[in-house]
């Protein structure tokens, strides 16, 4: 595109609103404190003067990126970015090295980091832990002397080195003197951690195997929202989504995998006509598009002025972990992988809690699984705006209406949704997971769980799981919603299911 074409607009660089209002004529002009917008395909940096770039400003991509709109610019690791804006989750940056040098364009925030700063070296995974650390470690791609410094779960502020040699994960503890320096071994000291890195991949000294790479990133973090400019106008053009594959259905609709704008993977949730009321769903969705976390289905848009509603999320290529574990691929699962899906679980929900929302429809079909075994939940606060069929509550079919078997007592007798009704439904949910997904109290009604549940009776320790995994079940089947965990208790309880041990670290001693 001709640079005289180019519509260059100077906005203020605090205001993040502007940058993503829709109308160009709504940006206010401000002479102090400028940057260039450009509203066009990224393109080469024109001839003529620009402002200065602010050198101190200077990224490094830390993963790849792919252009989704015409706005957005193509990064690849370890291309060099000037930031020109950084208002948001989408920052504004020209290029300086790499497949778009010169160029300008938007790329999601948490995808570059400063240059020069630890966040981006490639071998620094802040927040990395333990369990994952030896997940990604022993991943494909990775050699002996893989490794990654993170940050220890154990003690706040530490960081933990952790090694791949010959098939198993060592962890080192790095620790800090007074003043500042850094150490693997008390007897050899650094200024910085990358001289540490620096002189351990040169000398194996007291550690297992001398460091080599850093670890393979598994894959890149999800961008927020689709695009800059979804961020807010989250209602998209229905011409914008292409429906590609018919991915499931469920009792409120059907779920296809799409393509947003011709360029990026989505899953496409279709409301079937009358499920719920617009205005309601639209209210519940603009506060579910505020929930963000790694263990949760980020809401991405929707296409709510017709019917079908569309809400589009991120797409998970193993789809519903019932599903999951009743196919083939459950079979694969071990006990401990097990206890890790229910670990992610917990974390999504503890994130919830935290954030006062509520489930409301917490089981295995509404969680959905990616690569790796990643856990997300999907579907939180959909079942408070879907037009249940209340009337049915008892008589309903399994797996119709309401799910009956899922839900705390309270809930069904009063209404008394809470997140303690939602711990309930977590304990029903280890009970999928630990069964690879057979149906709960499997040879009741729902009228008759109903019946035995105000007896007391809870359903038996499934064959093969351990008693404190069927305990964490009992607890969080407490007649009394108080007496039931937190999340926040389980996620922990489930993360150290196989015990952080403080001793498990590798030791150093050998350091002459
Ligand atoms: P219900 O809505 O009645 O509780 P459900 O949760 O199984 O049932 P949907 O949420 O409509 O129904 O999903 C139907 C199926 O579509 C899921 O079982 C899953 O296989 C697939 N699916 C849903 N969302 C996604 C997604 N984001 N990525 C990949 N597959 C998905």
């Amino acid at each position: 595109m001709d640079v005289t074409q180019r519509f260059i607009l100077w906005v203020r660089t605090c205001c993040g609103s502007c940058r993503t209002s829709s109308s160009d004529s709504e940006l206010k002009s401000d002479k102090k404190d400028i940057v260039v917008i450009r509203k066009t395909n990224p393109v080469e940096a024109p001839n003529r003067p620009l402002p200065p770039l602010p050198l101190k400003d200077i990224y490094v991509a830390l993963y790849d990126y792919t252009a989704r709109t015409v706005d957005d610019l193509s990064v690849r690791a370890g291309d060099r970015l000037v930031a020109l804006n950084k208002s948001g989750e989408w920052w504004f940056v020209r290029a300086i090295s790499g497949i778009s040098a010169n160029k300008e364009g938007f790329v999601p925030a948490n995808y570059v980091a400063q240059e020069e700063s630890i966040y981006a070296e490639p071998w620094y995974f802040p927040d990395t832990k333990r369990a994952d650390a030896e997940k990604m470690l022993l991943s494909e791609g990775n050699e002996t002397g893989a490794f990654l410094i993170r940050q220890c779960e154990s003690q706040k502020g530490d960081l933990s080195l952790s090694v791949l040699d010959n098939g198993k994960v060592k962890h080192y503890k790095v620790r800090k003197l007074d003043n500042g320096r850094c150490y693997v071994s008390i007897a050899i000291n650094f200024t910085t951690l990358k001289e540490l890195v620096q002189y351990y991949s040169k000398n194996n000294y007291g550690l297992c195997v001398q460091l080599m790479e850093p670890c393979k990133k598994l894959q890149a973090p999800q961008t927020h929202g689709l695009s800059y400019n979804t961020v807010d106008h989250w209602e998209i053009s229905r011409s914008s989504i292409q429906l590609l594959r018919k991915l499931g259905a469920g009792q409120f609709g059907e779920v296809y995998e799409g393509l947003w704008n011709n360029t990026t993977p989505v899953a496409v949730k279709t409301l079937k006509c009358g499920t719920m009321d617009a205005n309601d769903f639209l209210r519940e969705a603009q506060i579910m598009k505020k929930l963000r976390h790694p263990k949760l289905i980020q809401l991405y848009a929707v296409c709510s002025l017709d019917e079908p509603i569309y809400i589009i999320t991120e797409l998970m290529k193993n789809g519903s972990l019932l599903e999951y574990l009743q196919k083939d691929k459950g079979k694969e699962l071990c006990f401990s992988d097990q206890v890790e899906m229910a670990a992610q679980i917990a974390a999504g929900m503890a994130y919830l809690e935290q954030q006062n929302y509520i489930h409301r429809d917490l089981a295995a079909r509404n969680v959905l699984v990616g690569e790796n075994n990643i856990c997300k939940v999907a579907d939180f606060g959909l079942a408070r705006v879907f037009k249940l069929d209340n009337e049915n509550v008892y008589e309903a079919k399994e797996g119709t209406k309401f799910p009956v078997k899922w839900t705390a007592p309270e809930a069904i007798n009063a209404n008394k949704f809470s997140i303690k009704s939602d711990i309930w439904s977590f304990g029903i949910l280890l009970y999928e997971i630990i069964t690879f997904g057979q149906m709960p109290y499997p040879t009741m009604t729902n009228y008759q769980v109903i019946q035995k549940l105000s007896t007391g009776y809870r359903m038996p320790c499934p064959a093969n799981c351990p008693d404190i995994l069927y305990n964490i079940m009992l607890d969080c089947w407490k007649e009394n919603e108080v007496d039931r965990p937190t999340f926040e208790t389980l996620q922990w309880k489930l993360e150290d299911y196989f015990e952080l041990d403080l001793n498990s670290y590798a030791d150093t001693n050998r350091i002459p």
